[in-house]
């Protein structure tokens, strides 16, 4: 089926059409007939599968369609989205297929100073999308009514229903009005969280494609045991061997993620760091020049795992594994967004290989071995350009500082 046969409004058939969108990708086809019905859905599909435009184009076509008149500062659908990043990406999508609607969209997130964005909901808009914090903080002083909203929709939905933002988000649910639809996007799902999102909603239509293999068919992905202080070696060597590749490098900690970007910057390798330590403004353009292949490494903790959708990212490496099996998803799924192919490479550690078990037994299979020779381990150490003899103490201290630290900041 091509969009152009789809019941909805020839101006976002004309979008998809110079989007280079000629026919839904699996979850569109799927998700798309029942959200146009009004219906509730929960849609678990692959990262990198088009789960953005899937609630997209039936939610442009339902606020459109219904040529409502804007009263006031009243919103119609709201979108919670867990980080900044990936709110302004949605915001993008909404423009891009939304254009020519008069559908109006706007992006309220933490981080940034609140009374700009005070002044723009006084215009009103059909669509906000919104990290739960901010929102809370809005809808609680005054300046923002929920209770024409006809259409919640929550992306990375498993995130956004587990510990840091239930709270939020449970308490905003009671500003929206009881009779609304709701729709849960996600590549990733476990019991507990289904549960909840369950209840929340009516009668729930769900959708899951390829649930047996969370991992993207179009991402390769392999693990090698590397000890922790060597770990560095190999992103070197990695990088200099695939100059025109473009790397997305995740790391545990904000500490890490620096200490990382010192070490590739001794070796002559030109890279950059996206944390939660950042301002706003320098989370943007470290994303901005990794988009657009200024630079071609980004050192990222979570805060960048999730829906980020960067293209002709080559290699994802887990240089330290993820804390949560289902990051592991996440993270790797950064490459091999729509028809393009990727690879995923895990550095695992000796203390490490509890975690790479949680992965594996998520995954319900193994991760498939990168065998090192004892010969290859030696060249890639002596390969390296990072000759100082003092990085093995220093990285040890860091090591301690950042565990003391860890757990006391969000990542
Ligand atoms: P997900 O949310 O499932 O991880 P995204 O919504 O971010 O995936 O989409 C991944 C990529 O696929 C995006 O770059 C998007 O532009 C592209 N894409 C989405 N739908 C289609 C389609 N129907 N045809 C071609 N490309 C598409
Ligand atoms: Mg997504």
């Amino acid at each position: 089926m091509k969009f152009e046969e789809y019941p909805i409004i020839p101006e976002i058939i004309t979008n998809l059409e110079k989007s280079g969108f000629k026919k839904p990708t699996d979850i569109q086809f799927k998700a798309i007939p029942p959200i146009l019905k009004g219906e509730d859905v929960l849609a678990i599909a692959q990262t990198g599968t088009g789960k953005t435009a899937a609630f997209v184009i039936p939610v442009l076509h339902l606020l459109k369609g219904k040529k409502r008149k804007r009263r006031g500062n009243a919103i119609n659908c709201v979108v919670m989205v867990p980080t900044h990043e990936l709110g302004i990406q949605i915001a993008d999508v909404f423009k891009q297929l939304g254009k020519h609607t008069g559908i109006k969209v706007y992006g309220i997130f933490g981080g940034v100073e609140q009374e700009p964005q005070i002044d723009a909901l006084e215009k009103g808009f059909d669509v906000l999308i919104a990290t739960p914090g901010r929102l809370f903080d809005l809808v609680s002083q005054g300046h923002l009514r929920l209770q024409r909203v006809e259409i919640l929709i929550l992306d990375e939905a498993d995130h956004m229903l587990d510990l840091g933002f239930i709270k939020d988000i449970q308490d905003l649910i009671r500003f929206l009005p009881k009779n609304r639809q709701t729709l849960f996007f996600s590549a990733t799902i476990n019991k507990k969280i289904k549960k909840l999102a369950y209840s929340l909603v009516k009668n729930a239509i769900r959708i899951q494609i390829s649930p047996k293999d969370p991992v993207a068919k179009n991402v390769e992905h392999a693990v090698a045991h590397i000890k922790k202080d060597d770990k560095r070696f190999f992103l070197e060597r990695l990088i200099k061997d695939h100059p025109d590749n473009k790397f997305l490098v995740f790391v545990r900690t904000k500490v890490r993620a620096e200490r990382v970007n010192k070490a590739m910057e001794r070796v002559g390798i030109q890279s950059r760091t996206i944390h939660g330590d950042l301002s706003h403004n320098e989370r943007i353009n470290a994303l901005d020049e990794y988009k657009k292949g200024e630079s071609k490494v980004l050192i990222a903790t979570d805060v960048s795992a999730r829906g980020m959708d960067i293209p002709n990212i080559h290699y994802v490496i887990n240089y330290d594994l993820p804390e949560q099996a289902e990051t592991y998803v996440h993270r790797v799924g950064r490459t091999g967004r729509g028809n393009q192919k990727g690879i995923a490479i895990a550095f695992c550690a000796e203390e490490e290989k509890e975690m790479l078990a949680e992965i594996e037994k998520f995954l319900r299979k193994p991760i498939e071995l990168i065998k090192i020779s004892k010969t290859d381990y030696t060249e890639t150490i002596e390969f390296s350009t990072d000759k100082t003899n003092d990085w093995k103490s220093l990285l040890r201290e860091e090591e301690k500082n950042g565990k003391k630290r860890k757990g006391k900041k969000k990542k």
